[in-house]
This record gives structure tokens, sequence and C-alpha cells, in this order.
């Protein structure tokens, strides 16, 4: 329920080598665990005998498929996307996955994140006489591969020469006649993970995908790797590894699901260590500790554990507003947050709250949900955020708005916590926010807390925003 920040998106692929069949049944499903990234459309392609069959359109996983157009997606490979759009509009053709033919035969690519140097290579491209059918970033990396691919042995090597050319976050998996390749940015600002299913190698951005489909998590793609499927053999090219790391530690506070586990860190522990850190810093004298659905109630659970003061349900969340919602009146848009949420009030009347929630963005939906509660009687409601607060942009693919409209940039502390109605109100700290997460292998990128990017981001030509 953050204030409105959109996720990003959701890849999933497979080789069946087990020769299971359904393969495109196997992704709806992989996609379907994944639609938290990304509600806006979905696709999946398939890779039958070198002809690609793709379907793809505006709506939900469940709203692109049925039964008809999935009897039609039989095939070996496969990749499907669920999209958010942070770059190019929400249109039809800039649903991926994104195939082109071209003279070696299909390439087809699914793609999360943003590349921040796509409008530098597109132009480049066009001005060489290129035409794009899309204003996706991801069109460009198909592009750019497919061209390289005319001047090299393999797919991979063509993969291999494109990988620095490009900048910012991306996990792709690349689609061609006879393999399936992963690649994951040099700082693994996205997630990627593999799993099997009997001998069928299996992608997902989140290993939250594989236990719906009944396969098994192996491991975490490397930052930096590509990983090569073919009908043999899976291979691992480091090439562009380093020590160097930093995935979005946003997804630990909001994006990914809960039951899912990112570079050894279980998201759901990431988050009740958030609120344990929270009632170690920000203690209060309470009756209930409440979560805001749904990121909120991890948090929540842990500030209670550490404080000792019971967990409660507060709010409760309508599950069925969709992305079709129909756009209240006036009247009613003032009302919005009670149409999503509501209280519980015997939960909430006479009691002393403290309320967790996992960021604020512009404020407004804070504010509405403590006016919810107060009217049900509350008596005082204590904020807590598991987050530290947003100053400034992200450029790597979550929707976060320019740092005028972020409420942290536009208040000191007190005059916030006056403006959403909060009897207190604290943040996670910047500086320690890493030790929410502290099974991960990698390093995490936290620049919308700090203004220091994993790479440098568009605009800036020196170092000087660049992590260490
Ligand atoms: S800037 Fe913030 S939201 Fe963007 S990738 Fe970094 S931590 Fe995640």
């Amino acid at each position: 329920m953050s204030d409105n920040i959109k996720e990003e998106c959701g890849i999933f692929g497979i080789y069946d080598k087990s020769n299971i069949g359904n393969i495109a049944n196997q992704v709806y499903f992989g996609l379907f665990a994944l639609q938290h990234r990304g509600q806006e459309a979905a696709g999946i392609a398939v890779n039958r005998d070198r002809e690609i069959t793709l379907v793809k359109n505006l709506g939900l996983v469940s709203e692109v498929f049925n039964d008809n157009n999935l009897a039609h997606l039989q095939g070996e490979i496969a990749i499907g996307h669920v999209r958010y759009s942070t770059t190019g509009n929400n249109t039809p053709e800039n649903a991926q996955p994104i195939s082109v033919k071209y003279a070696k035969g299909n390439l087809t690519v699914s793609h999360n994140g943003n590349i921040t140097n796509a409008k530098e290579l597109r132009e480049k491209l066009e001005s060489r006489g290129a035409i794009f059918h899309t204003t996706s970033d991801s069109e460009v990396v198909s592009y750019l591969i497919a061209n390289q691919r005319l001047k090299s042995k393999s797919i991979e090597e063509a993969v291999e020469k494109v990988f620095p050319m490009l900048q910012g976050a991306f996990s792709l998996l690349i689609m061609s006649p006879r393999k399936l390749i992963a690649v994951r940015d040099r700082f693994g600002i996205r997630p990627l993970c593999m799993g099997k299913l009997k001998d069928n190698v299996i992608f997902a951005s989140e290993s939250c995908a594989f236990e719906t489909i009944g396969a098994d998590f192996e491991r975490d793609v490397l930052p930096g790797e590509i990983v090569i499927v073919n009908e043999n053999e899976t291979i691992s090219n480091k090439k562009y590894c380093s020590n160097r790391s930093g995935l979005c530690i946003f997804e630990h506070i909001y994006t990914a699901r809960p039951d899912s586990v990112i570079d050894g860190q279980s998201v759901n522990e990431a988050r009740m260590n958030a609120g344990k850190m929270l009632a170690k810093k920000a203690p209060v004298d309470a009756d209930v500790v409440i979560g805001v659905p749904d990121s909120g109630l991890p948090a929540a659970i842990g500030y209670s554990h550490e404080s000792g003061i019971p967990y409660g349900v507060g709010l409760i969340k309508n599950r069925y507003i969709g992305r079709t919602f129909i756009q209240p009146t006036q009247a009613m848009r003032e009302r919005s947050v009670a149409l999503k949420l509501n209280t519980l009030k015997s939960n909430v009347e006479g009691k002393r709250i403290v309320m967790v929630d996992d960021s604020i963005v512009r404020g407004t939906t804070l504010a509405n949900i403590i006016k919810l509660l107060k009217k049900s009687g509350a008596k005082e409601v204590h904020v807590r955020i598991s987050s530290p607060p947003f100053i400034y942009p992200c450029f790597f693919g979550t929707d976060i708005p320019s740092r005028k409209d972020l409420a942290c940039n536009n208040y000191t502390m007190e005059e916030l916590r006056i403006k959403i109605g909060a009897d207190s109100l604290v943040f996670m700290d910047t500086a320690t926010i890493d030790q929410i997460a502290p099974d991960s292998t990698v390093k995490f990128c936290k620049g919308c807390f700090t203004g220091k990017y994993p790479c440098r981001v568009p605009g800036e030509h020196d170092d000087k925003n660049i992590l260490e």
C-alpha cells in the first residue's frame, strides 16, 4: 500500500528438456506468481521448431490469457513477461516479450529494469537507419543483439558483445531458435534466479514463481552473469562478474513477494528485521501494532516481536480492486483510500496504535489512513516507516516521482508528522538499512535514499554520484 509507488516488471522462462509439455501453462502460472511486479500488460512467446508464437496484450495475466490462446502456445522454449511501464507508453506494442525477425532467424526478449543509456543508443541506431516499432528500451536491446549476431559466431557471443554497451538495470531473458539465455546486469540491480523441474531449466524474477509450478529453486543468477541453456548443457559466463553489486534494497522493503528469497535473503525476514530495528530505534507505549497491507505487515509483526506489544489486524484490504478500477467521482476520490482499505473497528477503537508502513511518497495515502483510524476511535496513531525517507529519484525501474513531489523533500519531519496527522513519526536510518538483510550475498543500491547509485545515471557526467 505504498503511496503510489509502482512495481517494475516480472520475467519468467523455461527450456523444456523433459518434454513435460504444456509449456505455456507453466509460464502462465509462473507469471501469475509474479503478477505483483506489473499489472499493465502480460505476454508469452513460445519457440517451436524455430517459429515463434507470441501472445501479449494490456491487462492482467488472467485477462490476457485463456484456454484457447494458451493451447496455441506449444513449443520447447518459452519466455513471458508482466509489465509495469516506467519507460515507454502503456500500449499493446510496448507489451513484452519483444520479438524481432532478422537474417539469422528470430530473437525474443523479456526485460526487467531500465537501461539508463537507452535514449543515446536508440538515437545512434536511428541515425544509422534503424526503425523501431515501440518506445520501449527492450526493443533497443533486441536490436543491438540482432545486429551483433550478424557479426558473431553465436547468439551468446552477440550477447557478450552487447552487455558492456548497456548501462543501468537489466535482468533479461533472451530466446533464440535453440537457446535460452539469462543475463543480469553487473550490479544485479533487479533480481533473477534459476530453478529446475526434472531436466527443465527455469528462470524467474523471484523464487516464489518456482513453487507455483512445482519447480525447485537452484540458485540466483549472479550480478554480471550470462547463463546460456542449450539442448545439452547449461553454461555460465562470468566475464562481467565482479565483487561490486547493488541489488535494489526496495525489493526487500516493498517490491518482492515475502515468500521469495533474493540473493540468499528471505524477503519476509528482511521485512521482519526492519520492524525489529524500528522497535529498538523508536519504542512507544501502545496497545497494538498494526501494519498497512501488504508489505507493512511483516514489518509490523517484527515490531511486535521486538517490543512485546501485541500484533493485531487493524486494516482490511479490498483484494479485488484491479487495474481496471473505475475512476471515482470527485466526492468519492477524497474517500478513495476507504475504497481500498477499511478499519477493523473492534481492533482499533480506544487503542493507542503503532502503525507500520513501508514508505512515504507524497504522504496523502497515509494521511487518509490515519484519518480512517481516528474516525474508528483510535486514541493515538504512531507511524513507523520501514524504509528511510525518499529524497532522490530512481533511474532503474522503480516509479518514484520527481524530487519536488516527494513529501520528505518538502517538509521537515515534524511538518510531515503534522501533515499526515500522526502522533509520532519515525523512519528507518539510511546508514543502517542494509542490516535488514544480513543473509544477503550481495550489496545494495540505496540511491533513492542517499543519492549514490551503483552506476552512472542520466545527466551525470562524473562519478560523484557513484557508490564506492
Ligand atoms: S534508487 Fe531506490 S528504488 Fe531505485 S534501484 Fe536503487 S534502491 Fe531501488
